[in-house]
């Protein structure tokens, strides 16, 4: 599903370069659960970024579903990456504006919608009640606790069935039991056959992936299977 292969990223610095990443490859299979675990300036978010076609490699290639990001172009890469990938931040980036439904809805109608509205809104809906948000469905971010909007921000992701989940420290911000409800969440969508690639720092939560992946200084250092 995803295949990277000798991938580097360097930065102009001052005279100079900063090279963030040094040869990394790695592939995940359809369905996998990977973490992706390393000290902070590591560079996790620079490989999650290339993964997902937001940033471009300064060497190697990044292949996602058997397509290299570089031979698309910028709308091409736009709209599969919407279609395949669903994003999860650590501060949630959520649209203020918007309810918690229409934030939900909100990936699925970028590009057009893909199908009829009711459809969507039914789904988008049942995600809402399964992360057990039914009753705030109609609430804006602001008015939602840190980890109910994580929640949201974990239905936006899924709510148009990408194929793949990247998450970002998803919960950095959050306490215990905020935090174990997310893992639970994550675990639940991976029994379900979701493919997911999550960066965190906490040992307690990469446990809960079948793969961890440890990043120093832009290599990976090691990679452990989990039982
Ligand atoms: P991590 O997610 O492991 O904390 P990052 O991938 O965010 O690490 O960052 C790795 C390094 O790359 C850091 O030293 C950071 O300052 C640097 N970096 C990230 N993005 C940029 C950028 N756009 N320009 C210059 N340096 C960057």
């Amino acid at each position: 599903m995803i295949d990277v292969r000798g991938v580097g990223k360097r930065y102009p610095q001052g005279p100079g370069t900063l090279t963030v990443l040094k040869g990394v490859s790695l592939t995940v299979a359809a369905g996998e659960f990977a973490a992706v675990v390393g000290p902070s300036g590591a560079g996790k978010s620079t490989l999650l970024h290339l993964i997902g076609g937001l940033d471009t490699p300064t060497a190697g290639e990044v292949r996602v579903d058997g397509r290299a990001w570089s031979s698309l172009t910028p709308a091409e890469q736009a709209r599969r990456r919407n279609r395949l990938i669903g994003f999860v931040f650590q501060s949630y980036h959520l649209v203020p504006e918007l309810t918690a439904l229409e934030n939900t809805m909100l990936p699925a109608l970028v590009g057009g919608p893909r199908e009829p509205a009711a459809t969507l809104r039914a789904r988008a809906e049942g995600l809402l009640e399964e992360l057990g948000l039914g009753p705030r469905r109609a609430h804006r971010p602001g008015e939602l606790s840190g980890g109910e909007q994580q929640r949201v921000a974990i239905a936006r992701a899924v709510a148009h069935s990408p194929r793949i989940l990247f998450a970002d420290e998803p919960t950095a911000n959050l306490d215990r039991q905020a935090s174990a409800r997310i893992m639970e969440i994550f675990t639940d969508l991976h029994r379900k056959g979701q493919t997911i690639i999550m960066i965190t720092h906490e040992d307690e939560y990469a446990k809960f992936a079948e793969r961890v992946i440890q990043i120093d200084e832009g290599r990976i250092v090691s990679v452990q299977l989990n039982q």
